[in-house]
């Protein structure tokens, strides 16, 4: 590995870029990210989660193209293009999406991510897996690590999601062992912003909604589990420095600035001078307690810092739901 630091690309006329999962929240950030550097962006969906909208959105770019299909049945023939970066970012990612559809979501990440993984390779293209702070399950370190190799229950609810996703990880390094693809893997926590869909079932969301309607912020446990919510154009950003790394072990990317789930609902009902009480509610199984990623890594090889404060970010989601809800 190189001591200098990663340096992003400004002008990215002569890329061509796949993203799968591309009508989805966080990939349809980052399609709008490497658009906007003038890439061509070839986006993939079969919009169990992701929504026309977010296409429709991107449409409007003209070096955007969409190509519906499922990526564990067979991939649109791209024989023609000259491919130099695959994004595999088509999971559903909420925990309420485990238990409605855990077989995709295991197919996805497996099968799926196969498929990717053959693109890059007869494209001699970058491939870089979205995966998640879920595969070191409910960590017994904090914060967490890129070495610490996880506590995950593999029959749990939230396995489906967990495990395929550290399978895909051991595809993506096999890969790059066999036959040497150029391979990244970013370690996604926690993220919010605008786009993410309103019934997500995540708690951003679920208690902007509920302090916008009045209703009481639902808590699950005690709420003293914390988590760390990043920002998504700051997300974005943390992936491309990763793809431009030369280092093919996993990055934490996300905002270390960690709070619990009480400390949050205060934090957003003060954000939107709501009155709404809070409701408690069962805890879900094998909810992690604690996240918060050390991002010491990937600060060590850029000057990577997230930029967006929670305040700033809630407004900027805020502002997003209030006219959804109009
Ligand atoms: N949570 C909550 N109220 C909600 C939704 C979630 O208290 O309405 C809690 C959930 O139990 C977890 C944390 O908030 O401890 C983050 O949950 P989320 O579903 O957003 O993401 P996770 O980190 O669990 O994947």
């Amino acid at each position: 590995m190189s001591s200098e630091k990663i340096k992003l690309l400004q002008d990215m006329t002569d890329k061509t870029i796949v993203v799968a999962g591309a009508a989805g929240f966080v990939p349809g950030h980052l399609c709008e990210y490497y658009l906007k550097k003038k890439a061509k962006v070839i986006g993939l969906d079969n919009f169990i989660t992701g929504t026309k909208e977010n296409i429709d959105l991107l449409s409007k770019y003209p070096n955007f193209t969409f190509l519906e299909c499922n990526i564990y049945e067979q991939l649109p023939s791209m024989e023609h293009l000259k491919i130099d970066y695959v994004f595999s970012m088509a999971s559903p990612a909420s925990p309420i999406d485990f238990a409605k559809i855990p077989i995709e979501i295991m197919r996805v990440n497996s099968e799926g991510t196969m498929n990717l993984l053959e693109l890059a390779k007869n494209h001699h293209a970058r491939f870089l897996e979205a995966s998640t702070s879920e595969v070191y399950g409910d960590p017994e370190i904090h914060p967490q690590v890129e070495d610490y190799v996880g506590h995950v229950n593999p029959i749990g609810p939230r396995s489906c999601y967990d495990e395929s996703k550290r399978y895909a990880e051991a595809l993506t390094m096999s890969y790059h062992r066999k036959f040497g693809v150029e391979t990244r893997i970013v370690r996604i926590f926690n993220t919010y912003g605008p786009r993410m869909r309103p019934n997500d079932g995540r708690v951003i969301p679920n208690f902007i909604n509920q302090a916008l309607e009045g209703k009481p912020l639902s808590i699950y446990g005690d709420g003293l589990q914390t988590r760390s919510f990043c920002y998504v154009d700051d997300l974005v950003r943390a992936i491309d420095y990763v793809m431009h790394s030369d280092d093919v072990t996993p990055f934490n990317i996300g905002n270390p600035d960690e709070y619990t789930m009480l400390d949050a609902a205060k934090f957003i009902k003060e954000a939107l001078k709501s009155e709404s009480d809070l409701a408690f509610h069962p805890l879900p199984q094998d909810d992690p307690k604690r996240r918060r990623p050390d991002i010491g890594k990937l600060q060590k090889v850029s000057d990577y810092r997230p930029e967006i404060s929670f305040e700033e970010g809630l407004k900027r989601t805020t502002q997003f739901f209030r006219e959804k809800l109009q």
